[in-house]
Formats: structure tokens, C-alpha cells, sequence
């Protein structure tokens, strides 16, 4: 099977266009969500229904959860927060209900998915080094685990006792390895490389793969001021970070 891996959505809906029609030229017999379809992004809704159509499995994100009354918005900076409650007032009931309603994890054919870390995911720690991720190991089964949340796309190897930094290149799975892995962020990327990131698990061939798209960048930040948002938010999508 392969399983295309998309997360961190954020109502970016150029983004999510754009990789979607990349997924489907690349192939894909099954599309998984990380959560944080959305917050930040001027098109909640639209990234919600297409999320909810073509998307196998959709977990709970941050800002899945803050909009919809589950997490607070106290950690929240004033950008995130402003957008959480302009998202929460345009989505209609019916979408509130299906981002309340997301699950905190899920576990597929021989992988786990979950939004932050698998210990607390209600806690939203922000995975990004080795010792931290030396210590997660013992909260999923299986030797695989994917997560969103930071926005940076990287990977985790322990093999023979060692937890090693992957990187964000392509690599196989090693027979014995168990691995933690980030595709990074569709609709709003941190890592400095303003395009929208995704990718691949492919569990015949057992191989992860890291992908960027182009996508109409204008156009989202466009929509996020015509929306009224802050205009931090319009412009950090063109720096990706
Ligand atoms: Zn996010």
C-alpha cells in the first residue's frame, strides 16, 4: 500500500490543492491526516471537506482542538488565537462537530499516527531532537510512528539501541528499526523552504518519502488578508516559517 501522508493543513487551501493533485500524479492508495486542517488559513471549510472526502483517516490537531472548545488558546500567541476564533465562527455546526469529534491517534496496517507526541497528545509537546524522541519509543507499538505538529519535516531511526536524526531525505526501513517521522507542514511550512510539504509511506516497499510542492503562495496570503486575518499570518507563507 501507499499511504500518502499529509499534515498541518491550516485552512491553506492552495496548498492543499496543489498536493493533492501531486499525490494523485504520483499515486496513492490511500490518503492519511495528521490534524490542524485548520487555523492560520482563510479557507477552513473547503480544506475541511475535501479533507473529510478524500482522506482515509484524520486525527486531532491544536488547532482542531482550540477551535472547537476542546484545548485552550492560553498558550496560543495573538495571531493563532485571533485566527482560531475567526475559524471557529465561520465553520458551520456541522464542521465543528466533525473536528470535535477527530480522534486523538489511530493505528494502521503497521503504523501509528498522532498529532504531537504519542506519551500525552493532549499535552502538544513539540517533538524536534533525538532525546526527546529516545523517550517516545515506549508509547507506540510497531515500527513506525508518524506526527505533525511542529511543522518540520524530520525523522528518527533507533536501531540497536541507538536513536539516530534522520533527516528529511528518503530513506528505507531497516528490518528491526523502528522510526519517528514528520512529513512537515502542507499549508504553513517552518523549515525555511516555503513550499508545501508531504509524503509517502509505501509499506510494500517499506520506504518513506519526503515531497515539496510549489503552490500559488499569492493566493493564500491574498485570502488571508481579504479575510481580515493578521497579517503575520499572510506573510510568514512566504518565507516558510
Ligand atoms: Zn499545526
Amino acid at each position: 500500500m501507499r499511504f500518502a501522508i499529509i499534515s498541518d493543513i491550516h485552512g491553506n487551501l492552495q496548498a492543499l490543492e496543489a498536493v493533492l493533485a501531486r499525490i494523485d500524479a504520483l499515486g496513492a492508495d490511500s490518503l492519511v491526516c495528521l490534524g490542524d486542517v485548520v487555523g492560520y488559513g482563510a479557507d477552513p471549510a473547503a480544506c475541511i471537506e475535501i479533507v473529510r472526502d478524500r482522506c482515509s483517516h484524520v486525527i486531532m490537531g491544536n488547532h482542531d482542538a482550540a477551535v472547537t472548545g476542546l484545548t485552550s488558546m492560553e498558550y496560543f500567541n495573538s495571531a493563532a488565537r485571533a485566527s482560531a476564533l475567526w475559524t471557529g465562527e465561520v465553520l458551520s455546526g456541522e464542521d465543528l462537530r466533525w473536528l470535535a469529534g477527530l480522534p486523538w491517534e489511530a493505528s494502521l496496517q503497521d503504523f501509528v499516527i498522532v498529532h504531537s507526541t504519542p506519551d500525552k497528545p493532549e499535552n502538544w509537546r513539540y517533538l524536534m531532537s533525538e532525546s526527546q524522541a529516545r523517550e517516545l519509543y515506549d508509547f507506540f507499538g510497531g515500527p513506525l510512528l508518524f506526527y505533525g505538529h511542529t511543522h518540520y519535516p524530520m525523522a528518527f531511526e533507533r536501531l540497536n539501541g541507538e536513536v539516530l536524526w534522520r533527516g528529511r531525505q528518503g530513506f528505507p526501513l531497516e528490518d528491526g528499526g523502528r522510526y519517528i517521522v514528520n512529513v512537515g507542514s502542507v499549508g504553513q511550512p517552518r523549515d525555511g523552504d516555503p513550499r508545501a510539504a508531504f509524503g509517502f509511506y509505501d509499506s510494500g516497499a517499506r520506504a518513506i518519502e519526503f515531497h515539496r510542492q510549489e503552490y500559488d503562495i499569492a493566493g493564500a496570503r491574498k485570502a488571508i488578508l481579504d479575510a481580515g486575518l493578521p497579517a503575520t499570518l499572510a506573510e510568514r507563507l512566504a518565507h516558510g516559517r
